[in-house]
């Protein structure tokens, strides 16, 4: 597979398939590149078996077409993430269901113009690609991740059942874990590039009850993050809605 498959997707299945135990399966989506040169997106069902033979299996699934169909409105061409408006549809569709609790957390990449300037564009949409596999594999099942334009990405996840408090410590938790992906992914050790990301994340319904005033408290956390130096995250005040 190291032949074909590119060093960040191969990466991430290896930390899919270092994740999980005997006996248990994971999805993993990643590229391989043709005889033609083009990369083709491949999704793998990955199941650590007790068989000493043949410890890990996988069952491999051309999802290219669908990849390709997506480009057509619903996913982001260049990472397969959902689009803006696949994700803010779908965090619309989150705001009209009775009883849900869900944070709604925008985070953008720090610096990235230097990435960008210091080795180039095309560098710059690889490091895109990287970025929206960690925070994908870091949100894991329990949510879903878009990327809303530039570097800039959105991640909707569900809070199981609980009090207002242990909606925001979960929230909490899940920040910081992102954060620390990117600390733990991007060391800086090898001399390239150290990238983090800064985080705002608002929760529904206490910091608004529709997409809007969601956004914008989101937003604005986003901001404070910025403005405390990068590399963390916020989230919103308890009770702390939007102006209007
Ligand atoms: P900050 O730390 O405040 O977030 O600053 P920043 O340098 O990350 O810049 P900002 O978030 O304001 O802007 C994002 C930059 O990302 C702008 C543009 O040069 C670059 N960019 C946007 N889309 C793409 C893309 O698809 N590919 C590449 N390579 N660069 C992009
Ligand atoms: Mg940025």
């Amino acid at each position: 597979l190291e032949e074909v498959v590119p060093p960040q997707d191969m990466m991430l299945l290896k930390n899919a398939v270092f994740a999980i135990n005997v006996t248990e399966t994971t999805l993993s989506c990643f590229r391989i590149r043709t005889s033609s040169g083009t990369l083709n997106w491949i999704a793998a069902n990955v199941e650590k078996s007790d068989d000493p033979k043949h410890p890990i299996q996988m069952e491999l699934s051309d999802i290219q077409s669908l990849k390709t169909a997506g480009t057509s409105g619903v996913l982001d061409p260049m990472t397969g993430l959902l689009n803006k408006k696949s994700i803010t549809d779908l965090a619309i569709e989150y705001t009209k269901l009775p009883d849900f609790h869900f944070y709604f957390a925008l985070l953008d990449i720090d610096h990235f113009k230097r990435v960008n300037d210091t080795y180039g564009h095309k560098r710059g949409d690889a490091v895109i690609i990287e970025v929206a596999h960690i925070i994908r594999d870091t949100v894991g099942r329990d949510g879903t991740v878009g990327r809303i334009g530039g570097d800039e990405f959105c991640v909707l996840v569900n809070t199981p059942p609980g009090k207002e408090e242990d909606y925001r410590d979960f929230a909490r938790m899940r920040c910081e874990a992102v954060c620390e992906a990117f600390r733990s992914h991007y060391t800086g050790d090898d001399g390239k590039y150290k990238i983090s990301a800064s985080i705002g994340c608002a929760i529904f319904p206490e910091n608004g009850d529709d997409f809007e005033s969601l956004y914008k408290v989101a937003d604005k956390a986003l901001y404070e993050s910025k403005h405390r130096g990068k590399d963390t995250f916020t989230i919103a005040e308890p009770g702390e809605v939007s102006d209007n």
